[in-house]
């Protein structure tokens, strides 16, 4: 399986080839250990290092890189200490009976929409039900204060909407806010034009917005995003690969973050391509621990 976990200023001098293994001495896996964690630097890799190390201690994935720092083990709560081989590694021992349990990193609420004229529907009123075969993801582009998840219910379900458009699901940095089923259909990536095998697109795909109000904390929404990504896929008995980008469907340059390298920069210290590359990771990631 993937382990292209993404790192951001690992500094060399803080890195040591290290062993960690269970209570018996069996090795839990081998690679790269970061001796002390640089609490400054920890940001988009802090999530991935926890996913990483609960998936090595529940031994779901085998990493060929560990990356466990011990302060990370410590601050996760994982019991560990350090046994002396005399082979010149480091060597961590984890506590073999820890058990893991990945709960969601913020509140998910649903809400659906109640105003018919926003969403398509059946003569009753009920959602027009689909059977999505892909997640797709977004970001709102909307960097004003206060453009948060409720604020795009409040606009989604206003009798004011544009043009008709609506997503299932909209993540900002405190919740994840469901405003439509997975199985109803959302107008998220209407277009005139298609990629190849898109055609009308909103017929079996779902759609996750993620909220960039410059009053919230981006990270955070990034988090959010990664987990109703994965669970919204398991959800709909999907794999964890099946998701795309706005971007795949029709072009549109979204989630800016995730195509441009211009925007990208003011949201991650990365190229496009490599965000986009992380996020799927971490969906992956996420998604083996669900
Ligand atoms: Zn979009």
């Amino acid at each position: 399986m993937g382990s292209n976990l993404s790192f951001e200023d690992i500094q060399p001098h803080l890195v040591r080839m290290a062993i960690l293994e269970n209570e018996t001495g069996q090795r839990l896996a081998t690679g790269i250990l970061l001796v002390t964690g640089d609490g400054d630097k920890q940001n988009w890799s802090t999530y991935a290092e926890k996913i990483a190390l609960e998936n090595i201690v529940q031994q779901k994935i085998d990493y060929p890189f560990s990356m466990a720092p011990v302060a990370l083990v410590a601050k996760y709560g994982y019991e560990t200490k350090q046994v002396d081989r005399s082979d010149g590694l480091l060597h961590i021992q984890i506590k073999k009976s820890v058990t893991v349990k990945f709960t969601s990193p913020c509140p998910w609420e649903i809400r659906y929409l109640t105003n018919t004229k926003n969403f398509e529907h059946n003569p009753d009123g009920s959602f027009f039900r689909i059977k999505p075969t892909k997640g797709i993801i977004h970001w709102t582009a909307n960097e004003a204060v206060g453009a948060n998840a409720d604020a795009h219910y409040k606009y989604f379900n206003s009798d004011h909407v544009a043009y008709p458009s609506n997503a299932n699901i909209f993540v900002d940095d405190k919740k994840i806010l469901q405003i439509l089923p997975l199985w109803a259909k959302a107008w998220h990536v209407g277009a005139a034009k298609y990629n190849p095998g898109w055609n009308n697109a909103n017929n079996f795909t779902f759609g996750i917005e993620i909220c960039v109000n410059k009053d919230g904390d981006f990270k955070k929404a990034y988090q959010n995003a990664v987990y109703a990504m994965a669970k919204s896929l398991k959800e709909c008995g999907l794999k964890a690969g099946d998701f795309d980008r706005h971007y795949d469907v029709t072009g549109k340059v979204c989630p800016a973050f995730f195509v441009d390298d211009a925007i990208t920069k003011r949201f991650f210290n990365k190229t496009a391509a490599q965000a986009y590359a992380m996020f799927r990771t971490d969906v992956n990631n996420v998604y083996n621990l669900l």
